[in-house]
């Protein structure tokens, strides 16, 4: 018999959101007429708009004649989608990023994942908490970490939790690491770092010759001037950082699946002899090697986001979920939670009343509001206490919810 990879063994059983569904299914067992609002997982709900669905069309027809059919494309992307977004995410923000610097994939979730292919087993990482149960998962399973313990904590992870205390960015540690996990704004918080804290991360990764891996999936939601779209507008990021972008929470893209990386030309790594070799080389090598590409009408109907008529679409598909972000704070908070997030983020973070639990307040909410969130203790033993509720639903279905919850007294 063939051997298993024994790294899979450590990682905690019953995820996150396989468990919610248990216990919503059952709930709409015992109670088939309940009407349940989905306010949980993150997902978005509001169609890909149509200056997107025009572009896409336009492609599918084109694989549809001889003249204008296209095979295989270049696994790092089509240079019409790499040159959008070096204008358009990085040169309008001042960051120098060259278009041989962005990889265009099927997701930002296989990306973070992904890069650890190309970074050593014996690097420390530090990881938020609560945090995108990806960075933990996909570390546990490249066999970076030790078991987990009592306390929810895998061995050989640096946690860095994010609290009331410090307002939800984490302090930087005490000790020296190699790889950061930062998330701005944060998946599942809601909250975001300015540009100063920022900087003290990129200084602190400088000085100790770490790297930072900075998900900024929902950059699009900030409206505040004063908060960075990407880390390369902070000076030495390009020495430092690799970032992920996704146009799935951007422009409704979940299911459709496009989303670039950004790895610097200057970014370099080292061998075990000392000897220096740029990451970027290393990322094209892995991605010609293992990935083919996404699909050429996917990466048309992305980059007609960068068009003017996608501009203002994207906006106001943004700017209806915010809305329902701004209800859910005004209404939550009116009825004596703390609330946190939803300003510069889809996400509303809200502290439960009394101490009760992250689950005790999902069931409580399940069986007396039929409403569903997801319970912060899920993102890491920091989020007990915490209850996130997602701004990608309906109007109407928020609008209900908060009505039900208010009811809840
Ligand atoms: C949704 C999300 C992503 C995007 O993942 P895709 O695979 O591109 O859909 C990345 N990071 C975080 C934190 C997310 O919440």
């Amino acid at each position: 018999m063939a051997f298993l990879n024994e790294n899979y063994l450590k990682l905690k059983a019953g995820y996150l959101f396989p468990e919610i569904g248990r216990r919503v299914r059952e709930f709409q067992t015992q109670h088939p007429q309940a009407d349940i609002i989905r306010m949980g997982i993150g997902d978005v709900t509001r169609p890909l708009t149509p200056a997107v669905i025009k572009a896409f069309h336009d492609a599918i027809d084109e694989m549809a004649s001889v003249q204008t059919f296209k095979g295989y494309g270049p696994e790092q992307g089509y240079d019409f989608l790499r040159q959008a977004i070096v204008d358009n995410e990085y040169i309008s923000r001042g960051a120098d990023i060259e278009i041989d610097e962005v990889f265009v994939s099927d997701g930002s979730k296989c990306d973070t994942g992904n890069i650890l292919d190309i970074l050593g087993r014996d690097n420390i990482v530090a990881i938020t908490d609560p945090v995108y149960p990806v960075y933990v998962d996909t570390n546990v399973m490249d066999g970076r970490t030790g078991e987990v313990q009592d306390n929810g904590y895998y061995k050989g992870i640096v946690y860095l939790p994010c609290t009331e205390a410090n307002h939800f960015v984490p302090e930087i540690p005490k000790t020296k690491v190699d790889l950061i996990y930062l998330c701005f704004p944060n998946n599942p918080t809601g909250m975001t770092i300015g540009k100063d804290e920022l900087k003290r991360w990129v200084d602190y990764a400088l000085a100790n010759d770490a790297i930072i891996l900075y998900d900024a999936a929902y950059e699009a939601y900030i409206s505040d001037k004063a908060i960075p779209h990407t880390i390369f507008e902070i000076e030495g990021a390009r020495n430092c950082a690799i970032e992920f972008r996704s146009f799935s929470k951007t422009a409704g893209f979940t299911g459709t699946r496009c989303a670039y990386t950004i790895v610097p030309k200057t970014l370099m790594a080292k061998d075990g002899k000392g000897q220096k070799y740029p990451l970027n080389q290393l990322w094209l090598r892995r991605q010609t090697t293992k990935f083919n590409g996404v699909s050429y009408p996917v990466q048309k109907a992305a980059a007609a986001i960068y068009t003017g008529q996608g501009k203002k679409e994207t906006a106001e598909t943004i700017k209806y979920y915010m809305e329902n972000a701004a209800i859910m704070r005004k209404s939550l908070s009116d009825e004596g939670y703390k609330v946190f997030g939803g300003v510069n983020a889809p996400y509303v973070w809200v502290k439960t009343k009394n101490n009760m639990s992250s689950w005790d307040f999902f069931d409580l909410l399940l069986g007396k509001a039929n409403v569903v969130g997801t319970p912060g203790s899920g993102f890491g033993p920091s989020g007990e206490g915490y209850f996130r509720f997602s701004a990608f639903a309906d109007r109407q279905k928020v609008l209900e919810a908060m009505e039900r919850i208010k009811k809840l007294g």
